[in-house]
Order: C-alpha cells, then sequence, then structure tokens
C-alpha cells in the first residue's frame, strides 16, 4: 500500500540520502524514525510518537530491507508496508478513536505493523481486528506480532488476524469506533460504514489511479461527515485473485 503526500515523500527522500537516515537496526533506528517524523511535522501526537517507538518496525519488513527510512516496502503478494509517516498520520487522524477499552479495525492488515500500534493503544480492555484476504500475509502478521511488544494481546485475546475479504468487513466484533482501511477503495464499502459506530471515524483511500485519502466521520444520528486529508498511492483493495494476478 501506499504512499502518500508528495511533498513530505521528496522530503524524507532528501533527508534519507543526506542524512543515512536509513541506516540502523534496533531502538536507534525506530528512535531516529520517530525523531524525523516529527522533526518534519508528521508527528505531533506524543501517544503516536510512543506506540511508534515501541512497537518496532524492523520485526515487520521482510530481512534485508530498510525498516526506518521513511518509504513502502514490498512485502510479496504485491503489496507493500506502507511508508512510516502514512502509518503516523493514520494513527493521528484515528487516535480519538484508539483510547483504552475502544474497538478497531484494520482492513487490509498486511504485516500487522499498524494492528499492533492499534493494539498497544486500546490496551487488553480493546479489541482490535485485522483482516487481509492473503492467508499468507496473515500468517506472516501473526509471527510479526507474536515477535513484537503486542505479542501479549494476541496471547489474551484482544488483537486477532484473520483471513477474509476487508469490503465485508468483520462483523463478529462490530461496531468498531475506528476503522483503517489500508487499500484503495473506489467506493466505500457499504459494511464497513455499517459497522462504523455512531460517532466513530474512519481512514480510507478512495480512487483507483488519483486517490485521496478520506476521513469518514459518524455522527451520533447515523449521517456521515467526509473530508479530504491527502493525496495518496496506495494499492487497490480488490478480489485475491486480481491482486495475486498483479491487478
Ligand atoms: N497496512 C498494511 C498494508 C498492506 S498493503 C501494512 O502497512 O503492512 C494492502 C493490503 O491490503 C495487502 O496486504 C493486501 O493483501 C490487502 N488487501 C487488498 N484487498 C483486500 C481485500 N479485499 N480484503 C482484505 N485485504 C485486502
Amino acid at each position: 500500500m501506499e504512499v502518500c503526500s508528495l511533498a513530505r515523500n521528496l522530503c524524507f527522500s532528501l533527508f534519507s540520502t543526506h542524512k543515512q537516515f536509513q541506516s540502523g537496526t534496533g531502538s536507534s533506528g525506530k528512535r531516529g524514525m520517530v525523531e524525523n517524523l516529527k522533526r518534519y511535522g508528521v508527528i505531533s501526537s506524543k501517544r503516536v510518537a510512543q506506540v511508534m517507538e515501541a512497537l518496532d518496525r524492523g520485526l515487520f519488513v521482510p530481512v534485508g530491507s530498510s525498516a526506518y527510512v521513511d518509504t513502502p516496502v514490498p512485502i510479496g503478494y504485491n503489496a507493500t508496508i506502507s511508508a512510516p509517516h502514512m502509518h503516523a498520520t493514520c494513527l493521528q487522524l484515528l487516535e480519538d478513536k484508539l483510547h483504552p477499552g475502544m474497538r478497531a479495525l484494520d482492513v487490509g492488515s498486511g504485516t500487522g505493523y499498524l494492528t499492533g500500534c492499534f493494539a498497544l493503544m486500546v490496551g487488553a480492555e480493546g479489541r482490535v481486528v485485522g483482516v487481509d484476504h492473503i492467508p499468507e500475509l496473515v500468517d506472516m502478521s501473526i509471527k510479526n506480532i507474536e515477535k513484537s511488544v503486542a505479542a501479549s494481546f494476541l496471547k489474551k485475546g484482544s488483537l486477532s488476524l484473520h483471513v477474509g475479504d476487508g469490503r465485508k468487513g468483520w462483523q463478529e466484533f462490530a461496531p468498531y469506533d475506528a476503522i483503517h482501511v489500508g487499500a484503495a477503495a473506489s467506493e466505500i464499502p457499504q459494511p464497513l460504514l455499517d459497522q462504523l459506530k455512531p460517532g466513530g471515524r474512519m481512514v480510507i483511500p478512495l480512487g483507483t489511479y488519483f486517490q485521496e485519502l478520506k476521513v469518514i466521520d459518524k455522527n451520533e444520528d447515523g449521517s456521515i461527515k467526509v473530508h479530504t486529508e491527502t493525496s495518496v498511492r496506495y494499492v487497490p483493495l480488490t478480489s485475491r485473485v486480481e491482486q495475486l494476478g498483479g491487478f
């Protein structure tokens, strides 16, 4: 999935080139990543900074790839893990719906990185569900989480990852305070709107070639308010056959 505000991308690629921001693993790498996202104004929230520092992106990218550079990384199956600035942006947009005890759905959960961040934010009293339609990615995401600080949530059952068509959401734990969609839809899937709690928020990239990150708030009376956050570039929210065939 992914990608982003072009201006920010440019800014980050320049930074990466000049400061060798991409080198390093472990805590200095992830701390450096978060520090740079703060410096460039992407992260303003202390909670989001803390959670992205706590959950090591290095455990979620394929071995040998640059975990802490601000760029998406291929993860196989024609998918990518989003760039850190997109994860940060989505976490901040959803932050108010990710307080302890709240419920979140991550559609197109891929590596499980963002799903893991949600779990850290809503805690053991909350409920986080990740859904991806590629079984191998779901298996991989479970292994990634098991190695991470989010492992206990998986073990105790407040976090789960499932194989399924995310366009249908995941009814079992609905309604959700927060829904994140990590792949671009041509239109907002109705089941996701239905599974959003009144007072809840969904963040979803919409469009085909030209895409925009939309923020959808469901009011208490069930009506919907939509605003556009930024231009983005994600892989499509599609069928498994289309994705494996290269779209
Ligand atoms: N948020 C993930 C993004 C992965 S890329 C991460 O940063 O790691 C987008 C993901 O959406 C891919 O893993 C892809 O398999 C998944 N996807 C695309 N269409 C889907 C669908 N209809 N149902 C479920 N997952 C889907």
